[in-house]
């Protein structure tokens, strides 16, 4: 079983507008509310393509029922720990070929709830094959938090596929158990390293090689229409993709997600791994629903990618 992580999920809104005036009255007539967070784009992936998925984190509130309610609907298994707050809501107007986003912060995590997840989070990591951590932490909890969750996970020789940002990604590299595998774009990766990463091959092998990633097994570089650079132990890896039609991109990074879990839970080979990846990455970016794929045009990308040592 694969068990997918969201810390800080949302309720997203999404709310289009043919003009949106400041100081009056919106009248909305098409809203769509759906379950949010990038741990559950992750989840719904994992769905389409029949992996056993447990989607947890934590869930507050009303709108905590409303996504338990929406993953039930979905016929997702979910597990989540509970929070006296509120869960978000994320806001997005679609105006005039822009997008304005309202993103409350959400929840504050209390140490109490810190410990009841992570109590709860152990009985998950036994049953586990692989876990997955997605997006940001919620206010309250300790930056080094996904740090304490992979050390959970190494006590049990459960691996952990990691795509976060910041300092609970650098805190979580640091620790001594590490992720098995980080998904940083080249924003995050510039970010990690404290200078500028272009997409020059030569630039980006020593980058991965900087001391910061010492032990851990996978970084796979995803580069958007550029497809992704990896390494795993000491190969690189470049994955080359075609030009696609593309109709929105978000959420990309996380289908992404959904393919390396999946490949590597089923023990494909690099060349396997990097491809699913990839080509999910881009099946979610032809499609307008975030998180969403049409799997009937998987195998005529697959065939088109090409992965190559570098
Ligand atoms: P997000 O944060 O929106 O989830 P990300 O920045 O984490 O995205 P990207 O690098 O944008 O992730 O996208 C992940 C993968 O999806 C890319 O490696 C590529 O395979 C595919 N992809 C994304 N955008 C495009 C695009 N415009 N054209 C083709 N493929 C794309």
């Amino acid at each position: 079983m694969i068990v997918t992580i969201t810390m800080n999920p949302s309720i997203d809104i999404s709310y289009p507008l043919e003009t949106f005036k400041l100081d009056t009255v919106n009248r909305v007539i098409d809203v769509k509310k759906t379950a949010g967070g990038k741990g559950l784009n992750v989840t719904r992936v994992l769905k389409q393509l029949e992996d056993e998925v447990t989607a947890s984190g934590l869930l507050g509130g009303f709108l905590g029922e409303s996504i338990k309610k929406d993953l039930d609907e979905a016929g997702i298994t979910h597990s989540f720990s509970p929070i006296n707050g509120e869960t978000r809501n994320c806001i997005a107007i679609l105006h005039e070929g822009k997008q304005t986003e309202i993103l409350e912060s959400g929840p504050v995590i209390s140490d109490a709830e810190a410990e009841v997840f992570l109590n709860h989070f152990t009985d998950l990591v036994k049953d586990a094959s692989i876990l997955s951590f997605s997006g940001s932490l919620p206010t309250g909890l300790p930056k080094d938090f996904y740090a304490q969750m992979i050390t959970i996970c190494h006590m049990y020789h459960k691996p952990v596929i990691l795509d976060c940002s910041g300092e609970s990604l650098k805190l979580a590299l640091q620790g001594e158990a590490k992720p098995l595998l980080i998904k940083p774009n080249t924003e995050e990766l510039a970010d990690l390293l404290g200078r500028d990463v272009s997409d020059n091959i030569e630039v980006l092998k020593e980058a991965l090689q900087d001391s910061l990633f010492d032990g851990v097994e996978w970084i796979v570089v995803s580069m958007g229409a550029k497809g992704a650079f990896a390494k795993h132990n000491d190969k690189f890896y470049r994955v080359e993709i075609p030009k696609i039609e593309v109709v929105n991109p978000v959420g990309s990074g996380d289908s992404t997600v959904a393919g390396l879990t999946s490949a590597i839970n089923n023990g494909d080979s690099d060349n396997d791994v990097l491809k699913k990846a990839n080509v999910l990455g881009m099946l979610n970016a032809q499609e307008a629903v975030t998180g969403h794929i049409n799997l009937d045009n998987y195998q005529k990308l697959f065939n088109q990618l090409n992965v190559s040592l570098v």
